[in-house]
């Protein structure tokens, strides 16, 4: 299937290069996510009728797992509100760019930080407190406050949203399964790039008086060589400075950027950690085992420091363990022999090979999400009523929902909605998988058996 050019549209184009739409859903989204802090920090302790659980941890992520993401890739990255007051000092504008910026430090962030390994950390943090931080008000608002000030920090030090690009534990994954998204943002004509001068997209163009002012990627990207969605916020400022109008936003098929995956450590270990989480998380939020609910809560305890150890043994050892096993399975030629595909000795062993094929796993990973997502979000999601009517659980009715009892919702639809996103996912991430093995020339036997076992656990926990 070829791309559809949805800037082609005249009406889609013109509101992408307005400032003013996007500038609106921001102040909302902002005034949205203030209000989660305030409601963590003064509202009901009871998590589940305080606004800053109920609408970051089930209704925000509902729609960011379930439609962001998988259809939109970095959508939820165009209207966050996280990194805006901090761009907006950074640049002294809240529109526009000014012929005269703000004197911050503006440094370069530094080389040995360029990947995703600190955003992994970030994640981890939260993935092994997530037990109190999604029932606990004012810890969420701790950890949503402490975002918004870190990025603002880091705005006045360094270039660029150094934040997003390097820390956010949330943008770290969307980033990974943004790669599946069925929209892009690219160049239309490589050949313009090359004799464009300036390189307004990258460099910014900040003569308020051109048609073309903006500021330069945000996100430390030249859209002249993007090739994945993983790094660009959809934030479209090079679709405004762009002088040649040489961008475009494109449908595309599914998981178009894994036909040439990375082969970043740092980006296979986020499959890793993601993959594991998620199965982590479905026993520990949706399973029966109470002793296990209680180790990942009570932190600092012996029972959750056992916990802890174990969930990164899973992510750090176990999985990319077995994962390593099944490669070197699927390089051996006796093996291949006898799978009858024995076309010539497997090339590309060792590292870089481990790491292209764990872009395989990305399509599963997204797909385990969603499953974990639906329990989680339909058997909670009468709570979004009541919170909306009483958000900082104090007694108010704002609009007559404050009594909805709580029931989880479309429960007969659960299981098997569930069961077709998992099986959906294996057969997704075993084709990933084919089409890497036959261009390393190994068989997909033995990856595809890890997706198949992986699946078997998950739909054991989840079902
Ligand atoms: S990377 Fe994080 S902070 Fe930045 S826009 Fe995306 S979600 Fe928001
Ligand atoms: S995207 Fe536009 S501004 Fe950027 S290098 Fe290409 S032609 Fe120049
Ligand atoms: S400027 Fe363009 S390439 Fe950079 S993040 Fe924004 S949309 Fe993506």
């Amino acid at each position: 299937m070829n791309r559809i050019e949805l800037t082609r549209n005249l009406f889609i184009k013109s509101a992408l290069k307005n400032r003013h739409p996007q500038l609106a859903v921001f102040i909302v989204m902002l005034a949205g996510y203030v209000f989660a802090i305030l409601a963590g920090l003064i509202g009901t302790p009871v998590g589940s009728h305080n606004f800053s659980i109920v609408f970051v941890w089930i209704a925000w992520w509902a729609i960011l797992i379930l439609v962001a993401v998988p259809f939109f890739g970095r959508g939820w990255c165009a209207v966050c509100p996280i990194p805006l007051p901090g761009e907006w000092l950074q640049r002294g504008a809240v529109l526009h760019p000014l012929d005269k910026k703000p004197k911050w430090l503006n440094l370069r962030w530094p080389r040995a930080l360029r990947n995703i390994w600190l955003q992994n950390i970030a994640f981890l943090l939260l993935a092994l407190f997530s037990s109190v931080l999604l029932t606990t008000p004012t810890i969420t608002a701790i950890v949503l406050a402490a975002m918004l000030f870190t990025a603002i920090g880091l705005s006045m030090v360094f270039e660029r949203r150094a934040f997003c690009r390097y820390l956010c534990p949330v943008g770290g994954f969307i980033g990974l399964y943004s790669q599946t998204a069925p929209l892009e943002l690219r160049i239309k004509d490589k050949q313009t790039c090359v004799t464009c001068d300036g390189k307004p997209c990258y460099n910014g163009a900040s003569t308020s008086l051109s048609a073309n002012s903006g500021y330069g990627c945000p996100w430390d990207v030249f859209p002249g060589g993007l090739t994945r969605n993983t790094y660009c916020g959809l934030c479209m400022e090079c679709l405004r400075t762009c002088p040649h109008d040489n961008i475009a936003v494109n449908l595309r098929p599914f998981s178009a950027d894994l036909a040439k995956p990375s082969a970043r450590l740092d980006e296979a270990f986020k499959a890793f950690i993601m993959l594991g989480s998620a199965m982590i998380y479905a026993g520990v939020l949706l399973g029966p085992w109470g002793a296990l609910k209680d180790a990942a809560f009570y932190v600092g305890t012996s029972a959750w420091i056992i916990y802890a150890a174990v969930f990164l043994g899973i992510i750090f050892i176990i999985l990319p363990g077995l994962f390593s096993l099944a490669l070197f399975l699927a390089h051996r030629p006796s093996l291949k022999a006898c799978l009858g595909r024995s076309r010539g000795v497997g090339r590309g062993t060792g590292l870089r090979t481990f790491a292209m094929f764990s872009a395989s796993l990305i399509p599963l990973g997204l797909m385990f999400w969603v499953a974990f997502s639906l329990s989680f979000v339909l058997t909670n999601a009468a709570y979004i009523l009541v919170s909306l009517s009483d958000p900082l659980g104090l007694g108010w009715n704002l609009f007559g929902t404050a009594d909805v009892a709580w029931r989880p919702i479309f429960t007969s639809l659960l299981a098997p909605a569930q069961t077709l996103a998992l099986v959906g996912g294996l057969i997704w991430s075993a084709r990933m998988a084919q089409k890497a093995a036959d261009e390393s020339k190994i068989s997909a036997i033995p990856v595809m058996a890890y997706c198949f076992a992986a699946t078997v656990v998950m739909l054991w926990l989840l079902l």
